[in-house]
Order: structure tokens, then sequence, then C-alpha cells
């Protein structure tokens, strides 16, 4: 994603009511700041928010978190959001390297994973959302049944992803290299870079995968 600097987006981060500035201190106490005991449902790189807004409004039964590492992008969520204050909405401003400081062990239902970036250089994999290394990190914050869902139009990212799953041991429950005329793309919502490059012609890919139960 072009990074444009937006003036003042850190502050008005911080003065929204749906911004966790601190996420450290609800590690354990998500459901408690959502008032219900409802799933915890959150989404990775989350841009500008389209998808992690329509989601929560369709699903008033779940609770979301939608994280996003740079402020400059988060201010677009954060301004929808405001305008349409969803009780089952949340937004952090954090790297996801630091997920396990956020959420504790079990803590969370499901991940989204929306057209993360590719890292296409060899040196650069770990820093890939689906490398082992990350799903290390959400096995660890997952509750038992806990899902994986990502979608993207890269086929090489899309296929490091597959193996990805499948050195960690991790149960694919579906994939689909052509999702706008699968079975799986029935009710699906669509991101903005996924509008963006389906206008384009691009066939959009999508896996969903639970790592093993625990022995
Ligand atoms: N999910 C959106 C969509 O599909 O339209 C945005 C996709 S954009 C290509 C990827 C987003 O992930 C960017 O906004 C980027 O800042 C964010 N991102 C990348 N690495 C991240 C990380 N380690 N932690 C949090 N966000 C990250």
């Amino acid at each position: 994603m072009r990074l444009k600097n937006v003036p003042g987006s850190r502050e008005a981060i911080a003065a929204s009511q749906y911004a966790v500035l601190y996420p450290e201190q609800q590690r354990g106490n998500w459901k408690e700041l959502f008032g219900s005991d409802h799933p915890i449902r959150i989404e990775i790189g989350m841009g500008k928010g389209k998808f992690l807004t329509e989601l929560a409004a369709a699903h008033p039964e779940n609770h979301y978190v939608g994280i996003e590492k740079y402020s400059s992008v988060l201010v677009r969520a954060v301004q929808k959001q405001e305008e349409l204050r969803l009780p089952n909405l949340r937004l952090i401003r954090m790297d996801a390297e630091a997920l396990e400081e956020v959420f504790a062990p079990g803590e969370v239902d499901r991940i989204y994973l929306n057209f993360s970036d590719p890292w296409p250089k060899d040196r650069h994999a770990k820093r890939r959302l689906t490398s082992p290394a990350f799903l290390a990190r959400y096995q660890r914050i997952l509750a038992p049944g806990g899902t994986v869902e990502f979608k993207t139009d890269n086929q090489g990212l899309f296929s490091f992803s597959l193996e990805a799953v499948e050195e960690c041991g991790w149960e694919l429950l579906a994939s689909t290299r052509d999702l706008h005329h699968s079975q799986l793309g029935q009710g699906n919502i669509l991101t903005e870079y996924e509008e963006r490059f389906s206008q384009q012609g691009n066939p959009i890919c999508k896996l969903i995968a639970r790592p093993p139960a625990e022995a």
C-alpha cells in the first residue's frame, strides 16, 4: 500500500472511543471490554476497514477487533467507525508481530487476513502474514477449533501460504483459486483491494485453515 502521510491521523485515532490505545492492557479481558461473552474475531492488516465494518454490521453476535500497522491508514477505518458507531468493533494501531502481547492464549475465535503484503523477496519471507512464524503466533492465541481465513489475488503468496499450512500441520478446511465463481464465495464481503483487483480481472484465492487440536 502506498502510504501518504495523513496530518492529524494520530490525534484522530487517540480521540476515538473505538480505538484501543493501550491494547496490552486488554490482554485476557477483551470480552469484558465488549461487555459480553461473544466470540472475538480479528482482522490483521485491515487497511481502511471496508471489510471489517461491513462484517461487524452484519454480525452483531460477534465482537471484532481490527489491527493495522499505520496510523495514516487506520485513521480511515476510525473515521468510518465514528460514523457507524458499531458497538461490536474496536480498532488497534499495532504491528502483528506483537499479537501475543495483546491477546491471551485461546482468546481469539477467528483471524482474517485479506490481501496481505506479499513481501516477494525470499529474505523477507518471515514478514509474510501467512509464514510459519506467524501461523505459530496465531496458533497460540486461537481458541480450540478457531480458524484463519486468508484472501489474496497473489498466486505466489497463495502457494506459499498453502505450503506453510501443510508444513505447520494445520488442517486445510477449504481452498479455491477462484473465490468469486466458487461456493466458498457465497456471502463474501469484498475488501478495498479485492474490489480493485477483481475489477482488473484477477481471480481471488481463499483458504480456510485451523491449527491441529492440542494432544
Ligand atoms: N486488508 C485490506 C484490503 O484487503 O483492502 C488492506 C490490504 S493492504 C495490501 C495490507 C495492509 O496490511 C496494509 O494496510 C498494511 O499497513 C497492513 N500490514 C502489513 N503488515 C502488517 C503487520 N505486520 N501488522 C499490521 N498490519 C500490517
